[in-house]
């Protein structure tokens, strides 16, 4: 293999409100064993431990937002989660030349979304992970959302391989629930397991595609010409990830009880559907779609 794996990092609290990596990452400090293995070595971070003393999801922006490569080089950019982006960046990185080779950010959702495997390239070692952990996981779901790495203002871009976020739910806001925690503790075992079949040169029997989700938009929640919100998912809507939403089926229902349809042509995909995190900005759900992700042969 010409790129072996030699470096992984393992990230928790990227948001701060989003307790199951917080305390991954502790406990793995210390039980290292858990995390080890042979052909590489692994790193665990707190990644924003401002903002989890906090318990608030960032203190000035989100920091899964912070790590285009402009934003990191934008001496300009001060606030809490920017620094802290380049400080990662300078401890990771840098995004340019990586020293960790490939990260893995942990987070959860408070939408109904299981187990998802978030990941943002198809080259073919990142989309193998995905593929490995749902064969061990088959309950998990493959969310793609293909980016060039340098582009990428998630943390996981910051790694050489573009690498792997893994999104639990659903659970609120800060706290825990062990099975959110136990469900993110073995998916990351999969994928530690993967990479060292990967380094050992193990033969490893992969489909050639799975099904997934890609990411197409954001639906905001509606607003008034103030812009304060006037309606909320729809009950039907409600807790519906991954289901399909036909044109014409309910999406919100306003303030005074008026249903809201989705106006566009063409059957898609619910995901964060009423996620609480995504508040701040007036989003009620991604929209995706239902694709075949493909694994490359690398031979
Ligand atoms: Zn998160």
């Amino acid at each position: 293999m010409d790129h072996p794996i030699k470096q992984v990092a393992i990230t928790g609290g990227t948001h701060g409100n989003e307790l199951t990596g917080v305390y991954l990452v502790k406990h793995w400090s210390a039980y290292p064993d858990e995390v080890t293995r042979d052909s590489f070595s692994t790193e665990l971070h707190l990644a924003n431990p401002d903002a989890n003393q906090q318990v608030r999801r960032y203190i000035d922006q989100d920091l899964n937002r912070q790590f285009n490569i402009h934003d990191l080089n934008n001496p300009e950019l001060t606030g809490c989660e920017q620094q802290r982006a380049k400080d990662l960046n300078k401890l990771l990185g840098p995004k340019e030349d990586p020293r960790v080779d490939f990260v893995i950010d942990l987070h959860t959702t408070t939408a109904n979304m299981g187990m998802s495997l978030i990941f943002n390239t198809n080259d073919p070692l990142v989309v193998g992970m995905a593929f490995y952990v749902k064969q061990k996981m088959p309950h998990a779901t493959l969310f793609y959302h293909p980016s060039d790495r340098l582009e990428d203002n998630f943390l996981t871009s910051v790694g050489r391989l573009n690498g792997f976020l893994i999104e639990a739910g659903p659970i609120a806001q800060g706290l825990l629930n062990h099975h959110v925690y136990s469900e993110s503790q073995t998916a990351v075992t999969h994928a530690l397991d993967y990479l060292e079949k990967v380094n050992q040169g193990e033969t490893i029997d992969l489909p050639s595609q799975m099904s997934g989700y890609q990411f197409i938009e954001k639906i905001p929640l509606p607003e008034d010409a103030s812009g304060e919100i006037i309606a909320m998912v729809h009950p039907n809507l409600q807790n519906k990830d991954y289901q399909p939403i036909n044109p014409g089926d309910p999406l919100f229902i306003t303030l005074a009880g008026e249903t809201i349809p989705y106006a566009g042509d063409a059957t898609v995909y619910g995901a964060f559907i009423n996620e609480a995190a995504y508040y701040d900005q007036h989003i009620g759900l991604s929209l995706m779609k239902k694709v075949d992700v493909a694994l490359e042969d690398t031979k």
